[in-house]
């Protein structure tokens, strides 16, 4: 007789939350491994987070991601955080126990880690300094993983001065920070350039930065998806570097979600990349 699985529900919980291209890719993967199941958009108000997610085990729900503005207030309603999370101080995902409590997860940094490894399998964190720009939520996720990676040295720039410093409070000895002008001169030296601020997403200018100090084997990294060549990129490959688009780290923070609800290590492939991609027209 067939073995009976179980129809298993989760789905991405924020507001707004529509544009969250998370449902493309868990119900790629269960359509896939033809898994029975179903993953769905949850646009949940910030007053009603708490409800929510009580309600999660009661519904019978596998879990569930969590996207802003919620990833720090529902760190504090899980019962149980895992230690990269608690660092980080914001969770990304939300695991429903057989008790029905709550584990929640930070995988950001684990998909950004992932997505340096696929571009460059040798990637080391240590080959040299690192210059980061931004200090919000993305760059807290950054930070974390590279320094857990063994980054030696993080120079840290943020248009905001004051918030770079207390997220380098985290990190004594490794985060230094610079201030915003200076974010042209600090990238003499450096191995790799990260950039976790807004700039040159869709809808937002383009990144004010001059590349010439930056060695020409350094790897430039951004966050950003749309476009998946923000200018950044663009001006980068034309100076010969290697680059690292936002895709990557989206589609891997992925990975061990799906893995821990439907019990399936899920492969990013190209299908799912194209998929992905077809929805950016
Ligand atoms: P956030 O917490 O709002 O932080 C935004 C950052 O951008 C801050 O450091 C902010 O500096 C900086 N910024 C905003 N306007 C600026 C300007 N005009 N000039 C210079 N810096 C400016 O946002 P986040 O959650 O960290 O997300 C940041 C980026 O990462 C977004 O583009 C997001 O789409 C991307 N992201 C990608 C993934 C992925 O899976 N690929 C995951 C998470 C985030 P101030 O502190 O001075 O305001």
């Amino acid at each position: 007789m067939a073995e009976h699985k179980p129809f298993k529900l989760a789905g991405v919980m924020g507001m707004p939350v529509v544009q969250s291209r998370s449902p493309i890719i868990h119900n790629h993967w269960l359509r896939k491994y033809g898994l029975p199941g179903a993953y769905g958009h949850f646009p949940v108000q910030i007053e009603n987070i708490e409800a929510a997610l009580r309600g999660l085990s009661a519904l019978g729900l596998a879990g569930c991601n969590i996207t802003q503005p919620h990833k720090m207030v529902a760190m504090k309603m899980v019962d149980w955080l895992h230690p990269m999370a608690e660092k980080i101080g914001a969770i990304n995902c939300i695991v429903v126990q057989p008790d029905g409590s709550l584990h929640g997860f930070n995988n950001d940094w684990y998909g950004y880690l992932q997505s340096l490894r696929d571009a460059r399998p040798d990637w080391r964190a240590d080959a040299g300094p690192i210059a980061v720009l931004g200090a919000g939520g993305a760059a807290r996720a950054v930070l974390y993983g590279l320094v857990a990676e063994g980054a030696k040295e993080i120079r840290l720039i943020n248009r905001t001065r004051d918030k770079a410093e207390v997220l380098a409070g985290d990190f004594a000895g490794v985060v230094k920070v610079l201030d915003w002008a200076q974010r042209h001169a600090a990238l003499e030296g450096c191995a790799m350039l990260v950039n976790t601020t807004n700039q040159g997403m869709y809808g937002q200018p383009p990144l004010d930065i001059e590349l010439s100090a930056l060695p020409q084997t350094a790897m430039v990294s951004d966050l950003i998806y749309i476009p998946l060549e923000t200018p950044l990129l663009e001006a980068a490959r034309l100076r010969g570097h290697q680059t690292v688009n936002g895709l990557g780290m989206l589609l891997n923070q992925a990975v061990p979600a799906f893995e821990a609800w439907f019990g399936v290590k899920p492969e990013i492939t190209d299908d799912l990349r194209q998929a992905i991609l077809a929805t950016f027209q």
